[in-house]
């Protein structure tokens, strides 16, 4: 059955990679990103794709009027959209902490309140929210990031107990290192330090983090809620 899916931040990188595998599947695919631009990598799909920047509650509420004008209520939202913005501590200023917080976590918190109204009514529903392994496990010159992220656990949790008596299923994915523009930017010797300690031995593949994704949206994942999936290559095991 075609489902009306949202993807934010699903222009490029692992949101991309998302939306190929719902709209491959025959769902109804919206993505949002801060151009509105179709990525052409989505053009032989039927997608729709709307300007919508995660910071701004107007823009929020504006796209998914648009979304559910065009695809009906949104019954799958994957909560993608992020940033990173690096530097250590005593370097990190309050505005680059309060700007990662509020695209990251605050961000998906608009967009996830705006979902939920209509799948309330509707009396079912799957948010899948996209974290990283650093959220758990900490990381040098990343405390505003995995602050975000780890805060994405709490909220998760907290809604998966909030909205399940409505059948509505809140997860999320933890990925380890991914190849996009995100990780582009790390040199050669930070990359090889960082598999270096990947079980697996390598980044993973958009496509392996959208797989994951697709499934806790499926039927099959009917029972998962509250759940923290690595997709991380062995990288945060224990935590
Ligand atoms: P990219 O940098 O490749 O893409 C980021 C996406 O987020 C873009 O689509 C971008 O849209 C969107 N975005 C950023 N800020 C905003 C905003 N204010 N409003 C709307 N959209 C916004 O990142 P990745 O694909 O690598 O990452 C996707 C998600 O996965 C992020 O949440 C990231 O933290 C997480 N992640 C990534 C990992 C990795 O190794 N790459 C590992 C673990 C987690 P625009 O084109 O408009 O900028």
């Amino acid at each position: 059955m075609s489902r009306s899916v949202l993807v934010t931040g699903g222009n490029r990188g692992i949101g991309l990679a998302i939306a190929q595998a719902f709209a491959e599947a025959g769902d109804k695919v919206a993505v949002t990103s801060r151009s509105g631009e179709v990525p052409e990598a989505l053009a032989k799909y039927d997608v729709l794709a709307v300007r919508c920047d995660i910071t701004d509650a107007a823009q929020v509420d504006a796209a998914f009027t648009e979304i559910e004008q065009k695809h009906g209520a949104v019954e799958v939202l994957v909560a993608n959209a992020g940033i990173t913005n690096d530097t250590l501590l005593l370097r990190m200023s309050e505005e680059d902490f309060t700007s990662v917080v509020d695209t990251n976590l605050t961000g998906t918190f608009r967009v996830v309140k705006r979902a939920s109204k209509l799948m309330m009514r509707a009396k079912k529903g799957r948010m899948v929210l996209i974290s990283s392994v650093v959220g758990l496990s900490g990381s040098p010159g990343q405390a505003n990031y995995a602050a975000s992220k780890a805060g994405l656990v709490g909220f998760a949790r907290s809604l998966a107990r909030e909205l399940g008596p409505r059948n509505i299923t809140v997860n999320v994915v933890a990925p380890g290192f991914v190849d996009t523009d995100m990780t582009a930017v790390l040199s050669d010797e930070r990359r090889a330090e960082i598999v270096s300690g990947v079980p697996l031995g390598r980044y993973a593949a958009p496509a392996e983090v959208a797989s994951t994704v697709r499934f806790l949206s499926s039927d099959e994942a009917a029972y998962i809620t509250g759940a923290v999936i690595p997709v991380d290559g062995g990288l945060g095991m224990g935590h």
